[in-house]
């Protein structure tokens, strides 16, 4: 399972503070939802672009004493496997395409609305109404205002849509699936 997790580092601090060792456990295993079960079990590491450059992150990785589902903790400047940092991502999605990093990463950036149109009647029959009326022929340019003016921006959006719908914009991955109780 994932859990997003807000906060107002950049990349970049994430790295510098190694604040991947400060991460807290969630009170709640996300999976079964028993109360102070997650242990630290490991990181996994991933990429994350800041600005221009691309860093190297870990991630901690919890274990639940009850479910043996491994959670991660992603912070929220990241999004869920795709390199291009969070704001980078909102900021073209939104065509504020004069900033140095969406003209930098700009192909990548096409290439994740293309996938994010792709998705699009997939996530809007997990997520109906939630984020406000769904048109009759739904576009990704309207989703995604929905989605903004909702959440107020694309970390916190992407928390909701994992957390309580189970997918994200790009895709529905297993990480984000609940597990069955493994049997004693
Ligand atoms: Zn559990």
């Amino acid at each position: 399972m994932q859990r997003i997790y807000p906060t107002s580092l950049t990349p970049e601090q994430y790295v510098q503070q190694d604040y991947h060792k400060q991460v807290k456990a969630p009170e709640n295993c996300p999976n079964c939802g028993a109360a102070h079960t997650l242990e630290a079990l490991c990181y996994y590491h991933r990429y994350v672009t800041w600005l221009t450059a691309v860093l190297i992150i870990s991630v901690r990785r919890f274990l639940c004493r009850k479910c043996l589902v491994s959670v991660s903790c992603l912070p929220a400047f990241a999004q869920p496997y795709r390199a291009i940092n969070t704001a980078t991502v909102a900021a073209g999605f939104s065509g504020q395409t004069r900033t140095r990093e969406v003209q930098h990463w700009g192909t990548a950036i096409a290439s994740y609305w293309q996938r994010f149109e792709d998705h699009l009647p997939v996530l809007l029959r997990q997520v109906g109404n939630a984020f406000g009326p769904v048109p009759l022929q739904p576009k990704a340019r309207d989703f995604w205002r929905q989605l903004l003016e909702h959440c107020g921006g694309l970390a916190n959006a992407t928390g909701q849509l994992v957390h309580q719908f189970h997918t994200c914009l790009f895709g529905t991955y297993r990480c984000h699936q609940r597990r069955q109780l493994q049997a004693a």
